[in-house]
């Protein structure tokens, strides 16, 4: 079979980058080894944040660096046996969350994001996935007084970019959630966020958008991808693939398929994982709510969703939930969970680069084309990336500078 393009990864942004490229007219076939959106875009806390300006940093105070490198906060755990394998990773990692770096890692980043909602809206519309989206935004809440006011200071710093909040101090906390018992000082509650009650979901049925475009999926083995006759090849299970154009948006997995052609880039994963609890009680929670002791608290198809932060370990390392169980009485004491839902907690793998910021845009070969290290804003910015990445491949102007995005900036 022959196509125009191959996508190689159903994830959210695969999916995305896949339906931006069919309504351009091109034919494309999009690949997954297993079900589309069955792998980290499952298992997240379901936020399109449009507030995200600033991506995650590498803590860069000495006594913060030290509770984590001892594994005290549950924010964030490091697994120390995979140290010789994710130090390159780690020291970048730091390199760029310092100061004058991570300024203009907003700088770019912020315009970006800022198209979040806007362009997962139209797809949303026409995927008829509208009864997944609630739109009331999310909340951070704050135990301390100095951490409730930090928090409003750095909100408001990031009014320049668009953003918008409303600070909320403990009364008001309380009226907005009754069922929230915790001893709060306030929170930030961002109003512009969307959030998704199944991101599972949403990723089947903006697959059944693309399908509907006249797009097609098939299952097969990315690695089995090979360039032949100056065209790529890959195998599915319906027979051979023969493609003008390749794109790799396999989450987690990309640097290994990279590794193979040969691309060795300095990425990483920060793995995470949920559980779900019934709603104790008659009132649950209204928002998606993070709580600043390490836990986010999403209102979910399924039940109440609590995801966990950051661990830094090898993508394939046996899973080690303690982070769930560190958080799961924490939660279980403030807030109305009742009793777990699923077996055993999820886990999924936020694929990462040093300086935060994806990459999108040609690989250098010929006809090779990334979406990749989307870290913690993959379900954010898919829509966003697919439409980049299609005016990209087409000729268009890119309706952002893609220049921050390209992967040459690692050489
Ligand atoms: C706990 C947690 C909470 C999060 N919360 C949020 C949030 O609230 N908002 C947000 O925006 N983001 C969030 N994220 C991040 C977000 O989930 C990811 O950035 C996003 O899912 C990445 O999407 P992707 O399409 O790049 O990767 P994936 O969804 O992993 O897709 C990659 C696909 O490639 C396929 N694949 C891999 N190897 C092969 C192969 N050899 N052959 C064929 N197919 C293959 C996989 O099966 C998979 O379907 C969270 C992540 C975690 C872990």
């Amino acid at each position: 079979m022959k196509t125009d393009v191959v996508v190689l990864g159903a994830g959210i942004v695969g999916v995305s980058v896949a339906i931006h490229l069919q309504k351009r007219g091109r034919s494309v076939v999009l690949l997954d080894r297993q079900g589309a959106g069955e792998a980290t875009s499952f298992g997240n806390a379901g936020l399109i944040q449009r507030e995200g300006v600033a991506p995650h940093l590498f803590p860069q105070e000495l006594t913060t660096l030290l509770d984590y490198a001892r594994n005290q906060s549950t924010k964030m755990r490091f697994e120390w046996g995979a140290l010789p394998r994710i130090a390159n990773f780690l020291s970048q990692y730091w390199w760029h969350s310092r100061r004058a770096s991570y300024r203009a890692i907003v700088e770019d980043y912020s315009k970006f994001i800022a198209h979040a909602v806007s362009e997962h809206a139209p797809l949303i519309e026409e995927a008829g996935a509208t009864s997944l989206i609630g739109k009331a935004g999310w909340m951070q809440v704050y135990r301390s007084e100095a951490s409730y006011r930090a928090a409003v200071a750095e909100a408001e710093s990031h009014r320049r970019f668009g953003v918008d909040f409303e600070a909320l101090d403990s009364t008001a906390l309380r009226t907005r959630e009754p069922a929230v018992t915790a001893n709060l000082a306030g929170g930030v509650h961002w109003t512009q966020p969307w959030s998704v009650r199944d991101p599972l979901a949403l990723t089947q049925a903006y697959l059944r958008l693309f399908e509907k475009l006249g797009g097609q999926f098939r299952t097969g083995d990315a690695t089995t991808l090979r360039r032949a006759a100056g065209r790529w090849e890959i195998d599915t299970t319906t027979g051979a693939i023969e493609a003008t154009d390749t794109v790799v948006a396999l989450g987690p997995w990309s640097d290994g398929l990279l590794r193979r052609l040969g691309r060795q880039l300095p990425l990483g994963v920060k793995r995470g994982y949920h559980m779900h609890y019934r709603v104790r009680g008659d009132v649950g929670i209204s928002m998606p709510i993070y709580d600043e002791l390490g836990f986010m608290l999403a209102p979910m198809a399924r039940g109440i969703r609590l995801t966990t932060g950051a661990e830094f370990a090898l993508l394939d390392a046996a899973p080690n939930p303690v982070q769930v169980e560190a958080t799961e009485p924490l939660a279980r004491a403030d807030y109305p969970i009742g009793e777990r839902i699923d077996p055993a907690p999820w886990m999924g793998a936020r694929p990462c680069t040093p300086d935060m910021k994806p990459i999108i845009g040609p690989e250098g070969r010929e006809g090779l084309w990334l979406a990749i290290g989307h870290a913690h804003h993959g379900l954010t910015l898919g829509p966003a990336t697919g439409r980049l990445l299609a005016d990209m491949m087409t000729g268009a102007t890119p309706f952002i500078d893609p220049t921050p995005y390209s992967v040459t900036r690692f050489g």
